[in-house]
């Protein structure tokens, strides 16, 4: 009896299926957290993560949740391997991905060209509102419901919403 190699479509699949515990309207994949999946010769199957920004704590949760739904899948002892190198960027966000944040209310990052900007931006709090898309806002706290998003403040429609930090 042997056992059935894990086709690395499968295992895509599942990862599909699973959210980012802190931008949940995403998965581990549009958010471009999952770099690669390998599936050698003996059917071992590794995940290559790269966090958002190096010290996420949720990356630890999003390890285990990767663990959770390849074993549900049928895909047990799935290795994750975390790499920093390259580090992440918010260009690993298809524009689809993007989308869903800003209909869910979570100003998406900033795209790369505007890179060396992000911290300007941020300064200067010229955040585009996901609601009515006025400039007129400001950041109320770095640190949002995680430490992956700060929290803002839309002065046009005066509703709240959280940046997703690029950094
Ligand atoms: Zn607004």
């Amino acid at each position: 009896m042997v056992t059935p190699i894990a086709a690395r479509d499968d295992v895509l699949r599942i990862l599909d299926g699973v959210m980012d515990p802190e931008v949940p309207v995403l998965s581990v994949r549009e958010l471009g957290i999952v770099r690669d999946v390998i599936v050698d010769d003996a059917g071992a199957v590794t995940v290559v993560v790269t966090p958002t920004y190096s010290g996420c704590p949720a990356i630890r949760v999003i390890e285990e949740d990767i663990v959770a739904a390849l074993t549900n899948g049928g895909i047990p002892n799935a290795r994750i391997r975390t790499t920093y190198a390259p580090a992440w960027t918010s260009d690993w966000i298809p524009a689809e991905a993007r989308e869903k944040l800003r209909a869910a209310g979570i100003a998406p990052p900033e795209s790369a060209e505007s890179g060396a900007l992000v911290q300007l931006v941020r300064e200067r709090a010229a955040v585009e509102c996901p609601w009515c898309g006025s400039r007129d806002t400001e950041v109320r706290s770095e640190f949002g419901s995680t430490a992956c998003k700060s929290l803002c403040v839309c002065r046009a429609c005066l509703q709240p919403f959280e940046l997703f930090k690029s950094i």
